[in-house]
């Protein structure tokens, strides 16, 4: 085994503890993020993600970092999927109110609002939806896997907890009876979309560690 890291293509210091949390139970796996792997802010990188689904734009990512860097690279893209609403916000979910000029919590008010008006009026039993979370691993050799995880739950009527970020007041799951917004971040994190599919690529790639050491 050698040991070169594992490049992680976020900058933001929140999602990189989130994600190293979630591969704690692979200590084999040594996961940094851009700043820390020395790759430079460039605008182009603001274009990587325009496709229509998640895997191509998580692949886009992964593939564009993992050339810059010569690392392994893994990346993720997610989103809400809301069934009234035939799937939307989906990849778009960042962008849904079309605000590029708010950033954290301006932006998740200005999104959580309009997801509500689209919403009014429809019944509990129709406000299905789910958190979707792609996360694809370029290799460097050309060679590309992707995992999936989903976390299923209902769009309230109005926000509860103050947890989380994002949709997450408004994401509500019966089984925990809570939202994303009130539950603890492990238990969170357990439950999630992005930690089932960092996991699922976790496992996939401590077991190539162990049995072959494939080149990460
Ligand atoms: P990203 O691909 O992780 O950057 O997520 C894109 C967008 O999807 C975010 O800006 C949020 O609007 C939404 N989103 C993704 N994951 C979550 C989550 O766990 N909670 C709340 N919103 C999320």
């Amino acid at each position: 085994m050698n040991d070169r890291p594992l490049l992680l293509a976020t900058r933001s210091a929140d999602k990189l503890r989130e994600i190293r949390q979630i591969l704690a139970d692979h200590p084999s796996l040594r996961v940094i993020g851009l700043d820390e792997a020395g790759v430079e802010e460039t605008p182009e990188e603001e274009g990587i993600e325009c496709f229509e689904t998640f895997e191509e734009n998580s692949l886009a990512k992964a593939r564009y970092y993992a050339a810059r860097s010569g690392l392994p690279t893994l990346a993720d893209d997610s989103g809400l999927c809301v069934d009234a609403l035939d799937g939307a916000p989906g990849v778009y979910s960042k962008r849904f109110a079309g605000r590029p000029d708010l950033k954290g919590g301006g932006l998740d008010r200005a999104n959580n609002a309009l997801l509500l008006e689209k919403l009014s009026g429809v019944p509990e039993a129709e406000r299905t939806a789910r958190y979707v979370c792609v996360v694809a691993l370029a290799l460097g050799d050309g060679e590309e896997h992707t995992f999936r995880g989903t976390c299923e739950g209902v769009i309230l009527l109005t926000e509860r907890g103050v947890g989380g970020f994002g949709y997450d007041p408004l994401f509500y799951i019966p089984e925990e009876d809570a939202t994303f917004g009130e539950l603890p971040p492990e238990r969170k994190n357990a439950l999630s979309h992005r930690g089932r599919a960092i996991r699922a690529a976790g496992n996939w790639m401590a077991r190539g560690l162990d049995e072959s050491g494939y080149g990460l």
